[in-house]
C-alpha cells in the first residue's frame, strides 16, 4: 500500500489503474480489498485523513444489515470476515439484539484500525487521503481518465472504471447533477460518554431517564434539540452514546457540542451518571446525502414484497428506517424470514458503461434507501460491484477468488 496524501511528498505511484474509487468507507473499503484480492490495480480516493467512513467519523457503534432477524449471517465473502475479525479485534464486540433486529456492536475506533490493518496488508491497492476527484474526462459515456486532487497537487490517471463510494453521490455529481437524486433525510450527531455505572440505561432505569429528559427539554431546563435525544448502552460496559437528530443543512459544530455539554451536565445529577465524562463527540453523519440516478432503481415496494432480480448485488432485511426531516424516526420491520436484492443495475449509473456507485448513494427510492443504507449492506454492495469489475459472477456469498484481470475492467 501506497500512501499518498498523507506524507505531503508523494504523487500518485500509478498513472494507472483498472478501478478507481472514491470514498474510503464500508463501501470503498470492500470494493477497494475484492478488486484487489481479485488481482487488479485499485487506486482508493478519500477525502479525509483516514479511512473508515461514517462509522468512524460519526461514532457509530450498531453495525447493522451482517445479520438476519434471526442473527444468522446474512452475507458471506468480506462481510463476514469483517465480522470475524471484529470479533477477534476486541472482546467487546457482540453480537446483539436490537428490537426484532440484530447488530454488531463494535467500538468504532476499533473499526476503523481493523479496517487499515486488513487494507495496508492488502497488495496492489494504492490509497490516497485528503484526496478527492477533480475531474473525469469521458469518451461516449465511458471513464477514461480522472484527476485526482491531493495534498501535493494535481495527478491525472487512465482507468478502467470508476466507483462513487463517497456515501453522498460526490463524484457522480461533480459529472452530472442530474444523474443524482438529493436527499433530505435527518442526520445525526453522536456524542460517546464513559465512566457510566453499568446499569444505567438497563430497563427500567433507561424509559425513565428517556422521559425526564423529555420533560426537562419541554420545561426549558434541556436545549430543546433534547427532546428527541436517543441514548444507549456502549461496547465497553461503563459507556453510553447520546445519539441527536439533526436537520440537514442546520448543523453547527460548536453548538450542537454545547447542546450535548448541558445534556451531560443534567446526567450527572442522575443515578449511574455522576462519575461519567463526555469522551469523544463525532462530526455530522448523514444519512442521505444524494442517490445515483442507476439503471435501476429499488423502490420501496420491492423491499416490502422481497423482490429477487436476475442481476443480484447482494440480499438485505433491515427494517425501513427513515429519518423524516419533518416527522422523525418511523421504523418498519419487514416480515420474519423476509430477504430482498438489491439489483447490480441500481449501482450502476445509467447512461454511462463504467461509472458505478456502491454503498448509500446507490439509485433507491428515499424509504428503500431507509433500508439498504446500513453498514452490513454497503460491504456486501462493495464487493459485489468489484466481482462485477472483476467480470465474475458476483455474488458476495462467494468472494472473487485470486485471479488476474488483464483488461477485464475495460468498460465494465
Ligand atoms: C447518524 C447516522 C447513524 C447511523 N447509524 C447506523 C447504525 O447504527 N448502523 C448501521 O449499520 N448504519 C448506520 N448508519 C448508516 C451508515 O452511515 C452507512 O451504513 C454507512 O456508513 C455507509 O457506508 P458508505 O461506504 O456508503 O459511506 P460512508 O461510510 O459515509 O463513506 C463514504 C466515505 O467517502 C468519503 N468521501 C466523501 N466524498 C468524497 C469524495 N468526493 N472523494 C473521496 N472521498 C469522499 C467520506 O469521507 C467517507 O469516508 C447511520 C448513518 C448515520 C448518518
Amino acid at each position: 500500500m501506497s500512501l499518498a496524501g498523507t506524507t505531503g511528498t508523494s504523487a500518485l505511484a500509478s498513472k494507472t489503474a483498472d478501478i478507481v474509487i472514491a470514498g474510503g468507507g464500508a463501501a470503498g473499503a470492500a470494493c477497494a480489498l475484492a478488486a484487489a484480492r481479485g488481482g487488479a490495480r485499485v487506486l482508493l480516493v478519500e477525502r479525509s485523513a483516514q479511512l473508515g467512513g461514517t462509522v468512524r467519523q460519526a461514532l457509530l457503534h450498531t453495525l447493522g444489515g451482517l445479520f438476519d432477524d434471526s442473527g444468522e449471517a446474512l452475507h458471506g465473502g468480506l462481510a463476514a470476515e469483517l465480522t470475524a475479525r471484529l470479533l477477534a479485534a476486541s472482546p467487546h464486540t457482540r453480537k446483539r439484539r436490537m428490537g426484532k433486529a440484530w447488530v454488531l456492536n463494535v467500538d468504532p475506533e476499533i473499526y476503523a484500525q481493523v479496517m487499515e490493518q486488513w487494507i495496508a496488508a492488502e497488495a496492489g491497492l494504492e490509497i490516497c487521503l485528503q484526496s478527492e476527484i477533480a475531474k473525469v474526462a469521458l469518451t461516449r459515456g465511458a471513464v477514461q481518465e480522472v484527476v485526482v486532487r491531493t495534498a501535493t497537487g494535481p495527478c491525472a490517471l487512465r482507468t478502467g472504471a470508476l466507483v462513487d463510494a463517497s456515501g453522498s453521490a460526490d463524484v457522480v455529481r461533480r459529472i452530472d447533477p442530474a444523474c443524482v437524486h438529493e436527499g433530505a433525510a435527518l442526520g445525526g450527531f453522536i456524542v460517546q460518554m464513559d465512566g457510566v455505572a453499568a446499569d444505567a440505561l438497563r430497563f427500567p432505569a433507561g424509559v425513565g431517564l428517556a422521559r425526564e429528559i423529555r420533560q426537562a427539554a419541554a420545561n426549558g431546563r434541556l436545549p430543546p434539540q433534547c427532546a428527541s435525544v436517543w441514548l444507549d448502552a456502549g461496547v465497553r460496559d461503563d459507556e453510553a452514546y447520546a445519539k441527536f437528530s439533526v436537520a440537514a443543512g442546520t448543523f453547527d459544530a460548536p453548538a450542537m457540542q454545547r447542546t450535548a455539554a448541558s445534556l451531560h451536565d443534567f446526567l450527572r445529577r442522575l443515578p449511574g451518571f455522576a462519575a461519567s465524562r463526555i469522551s469523544r463527540y463525532g462530526s455530522l453523519g448523514v444519512r442521505d446525502g444524494g442517490r445515483i440516478v442507476g439503471e435501476y432503481c429499488l423502490s420501496e415496494h420491492d423491499i416490502k414484497r422481497g423482490s429477487h432480480f436476475p442481476d443480484p448485488a447482494c440480499s438485505a432485511c433491515w427494517p425501513i428506517e427513515h429519518w423524516d426531516p419533518l416527522s422523525g424516526l418511523t421504523l418498519e420491520y419487514l416480515p420474519s424470514g423476509h430477504r430482498y436484492q438489491i439489483p447490480l443495475r441500481s449501482l450502476k449509473v445509467r447512461g454511462f458503461s463504467n461509472l458505478w456507485a456502491a454503498g448509500k448513494c446507490l439509485s433507491a427510492e428515499p424509504r428503500a434507501q431507509a433500508s439498504a443504507r446500513v453498514v452490513g449492506t454497503c460491504w456486501a454492495m462493495g464487493e459485489a460491484v468489484a466481482g462485477q469489475l472483476l467480470g465474475l459472477a458476483s455474488r458476495n456469498e462467494n468472494a472473487p477468488a485470486a485471479r488476474a484481470v488483464a483488461g477485464a475492467c475495460e468498460h465494465g
